[in-house]
């Protein structure tokens, strides 16, 4: 999990591209032109949205709580499909190095497919393509998320564009090891000293989202992996060089993919289980 970069369209020309974008039908031949009505009250609220984006400050935010035609008009902007939004999407996915980031940093398990509105568009339609309130999500995290946003003054999830990661260990993986298969659990925890308030977002984050879960249901395909790659070096080096690669090439994926980045952390903590390491060097591993 890393931060992304929000996007640097200004907010009040983002929502007339993308109105531009849209075309009425024979069966609505003004909804354009009603759309244009909307916008001196939409931009007042805009305006607030981009102070507490700037100072951090959504979670206080209140929503017009438009309804009606007024509301259905607004969400109609937001299509994932449409160019502008895709262009958008391109924009904050890719890396200042060039690179696209396709995987969705909410849970760092699936691909991008969908924009989460971080203040969700169903009770704050006139933020339904505020280009800083959509952030690339897999379709699962954005299921989960739904409406839910902020409970008790304080946000339930993570908003990856402001809430800076710590570069402190906060995800801490458990390996058991009986005879051959590694029993993998994660906890949470805060023993490094990272902000109260931000933790608590973290953990809400990490709870809400289910993903350790989702991380243990995946986590096979991380084990599969690492004896993979300590089959194909065995010949190479030795045991100790093949252990000390694996951790400095994964200490290097979380510079980039996060301090936390679960996979990383999962491989160094199998390598350093020594039981499951005897296993893995035996010189004919099964299921190779
Ligand atoms: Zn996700």
């Amino acid at each position: 999990m890393r931060n992304l970069d929000c996007s640097q369209e200004v907010p009040n020309d983002f929502f007339d591209t993308v109105l531009a974008s849209k075309r009425n039908s024979n069966k609505d031949p003004d909804y354009t032109l009603r759309v244009e009505g909307y916008k001196p009250n939409v931009r007042l609220h805009f305006d607030d949205y981009n102070l507490r984006f700037g100072s951090n400050t959504l979670v206080g935010i209140n929503p017009i709580g438009y309804n009606g035609q007024v509301r259905d008009d607004l969400l109609k902007l937001y299509k994932y499909d449409n160019s502008v939004i895709q262009k958008l999407k391109t924009e904050i996915t890719t890396s200042i190095n060039g690179r696209i980031i396709n995987s969705c940093q909410n849970c760092t398990i699936n691909a991008v497919n969908s924009l989460d509105h971080i203040v969700p568009k169903e009770e704050a339609s006139e933020f339904s393509v505020h280009p800083k309130n959509l952030f690339p999500s897999c379709s699962q995290c954005n299921g989960i998320k739904n409406r839910f946003w902020r409970e008790n003054g304080q946000f339930l999830f993570l908003n990856l564009y402001t809430d800076s990661l710590p570069n402190l260990q906060y995800l801490f993986p458990i390996v058991n090891y009986n005879n051959g298969v590694p029993e993998i659990n994660f906890s949470i925890n805060n023993p490094n000293g990272i902000d109260g308030h931000l933790y608590n977002i973290i953990s809400s984050h990490y709870t809400r989202l289910d993903l350790i879960n989702r991380f243990i249901l995946d986590a096979d395909g991380v084990v599969s992996d690492l004896q993979y790659r300590i089959h194909s070096l065995k010949g190479e080096l030795s045991r100790q060089q093949i252990i000390d690669s694996i951790i400095n090439y994964e200490n290097a994926k979380r510079a980039n993919n996060g301090y936390n980045y679960w996979k990383s952390l999962l491989t160094i903590e199998l390598v350093n289980c020594k039981a499951l390491m005897d296993f893995f060097f035996l010189p004919k591993v099964v299921g190779i």
